[in-house]
């Protein structure tokens, strides 16, 4: 490649043209993931170097073992939103009790079963899940901590920093949650707030901002409802450049704001469970050019994989970058990327490449460390199932194999 993208680090480029295009270990015919174990630890390292924030792991982000044990050896805890994610955590030796429990669809059957498996901690989204949670700790006799979920709704024009008030299944309104009284709820620990209401945000400023704006209402919340509030935790949403516009937030900056908020909520912990913030940029999805082809003066690629194994570009208007694997001297133009589904949906964005990009060269694309392999729709139209692989300490190792359509189809 002429021109590093900044997301693609030049060591793994050129790992990747070695075990590709030279001594071929790595058969991306059907279409790969790579993640970049090392770039994964130096960054949460990177992350770690603060004693402001708690994080912990959204792990719907990318629920590979080792993607998990990495950040377990950052010294991360992790949020599991599923009976499957809680599974996977587990299975990589992690303590129940640095595992949190979100999401809008806990069944009073999952809570006890999570309680059970000794999850101490959860984020209540609706006054069933906080009854379902004192009922199940009442039994097993354990005091879990619990976090309430809250959904605020900002005056709507030029104040609203979210710019509209969509309403979501997370968490509860502020008036909903006025309606308890933590001492009704003998069997848990009441202690803390869950707000998360934004994604992918870009800009320090507007972050602290949002943030600012919160503090009061639920501040005013605990007071209402007899609470002490010793936890904030505000989520993820911290955002990504897929659109590599050069724009993007300063973990520095977030330290710094997060300390006021701290003190401002007046709260002795304050946590954040991050997704792509932390996995994004470990992640490469390489796969092959099968076709290419001018239609109505614009040149179209179409590629061995798509939205079976990439969705996210689909559904957000957020393409993920890409580059030609292999180096090429020639100029650029635009092109048009598809995928093998045959619905005009697969699409991977339209994006600058060389112009001599031809069938049987590979792409590679950035920033696919969060969000791809487990958001995707692998099973339309009877693909192949893309491998993943991850690179460590110089080698490429293969956690999951390529599988073609038989291995599901019934
Ligand atoms: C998805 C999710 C996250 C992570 O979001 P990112 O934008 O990837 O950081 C954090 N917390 C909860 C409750 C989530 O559902």
């Amino acid at each position: 490649m002429a021109n590093h993208p900044q997301w693609l680090s030049p060591a793994i480029s050129a790992e990747l043209q070695q075990q590709v295009l030279e001594s071929k270990t790595l058969d991306v015919a059907n279409g790969c993931f790579v993640y970049d174990l090392e770039q994964l630890q130096a960054h949460l390292a990177s992350l770690q170097q603060q004693d402001v924030i708690k994080l912990w792991f959204a792990v719907k982000a990318n629920p590979l073992s080792r993607v998990i044990q990495t950040l377990d050896s950052a010294g991360f805890n992790f949020d599991v939103a599923s009976s499957g994610e809680l599974a996977q955590v587990l299975q990589q030796g992690i303590a129940p009790e640095r595992i949190l429990n979100t999401g809008p669809a806990k069944s009073k059957q999952q809570i006890h079963a999570f309680i059970k498996q000794g999850v101490r901690v959860f984020v209540a989204e609706s006054l069933n899940q906080l009854q379902w949670l004192n009922e199940a700790s009442q039994a097993e006799n354990v005091t879990p901590q619990v976090l309430l979920r809250v959904q605020l709704q900002w005056p709507e024009g030029e104040k609203n920093p979210l710019g509209g008030n969509a309403l979501t299944p997370f968490g509860l309104s502020v008036a909903e949650w006025q309606g308890i009284k933590v001492t009704d709820f003998p069997s848990v620990d009441i202690c803390g707030l869950h707000i998360f209401q934004w994604g992918n945000m870009l800009s320090n400023q507007k972050m602290y901002q949002l943030w600012q704006q919160m503090v009061p209402p639920l501040c005013q919340l605990a007071n209402d409802i007899g609470m002490t509030l010793k936890i904030l935790d505000l989520g993820g949403g911290l955002g990504i450049d897929y659109l590599q516009q050069g724009v993007g937030l300063s973990w520095q900056q977030i330290i710094t704001d997060l300390a006021k908020i701290k003190q401002q909520a007046g709260v002795d912990e304050l946590w954040l469970e991050l997704g792509r913030f932390a996995v994004a940029h470990c992640g490469y999805y390489l796969s092959p050019v099968v076709d290419k082809k001018m239609n109505y003066q614009q040149a179209q690629l179409v590629l061995a994989g798509g939205i079976n194994h990439l969705l996210r570009p689909a559904i957000t208007d957020q393409p993920f970058p890409v580059a030609l694997l292999r180096t090429s001297q020639s100029e650029s133009k635009q092109y048009d990327v598809h995928g093998p589904l045959c619905t005009s949906m697969d699409k991977l964005g339209q994006f600058s490449l060389p112009e001599d990009v031809s069938v049987d060269d590979v792409l590679v694309f950035g920033l696919c460390g969060a969000y791809g392999f487990t958001e995707s729709m692998p099973f339309f139209l009877c693909h192949e199932i893309a491998s993943e692989w991850v690179w460590h300490s110089g080698k490429l190792t293969e956690i999951r194999t390529a599988e073609s359509a038989n291995w599901y189809l019934r």
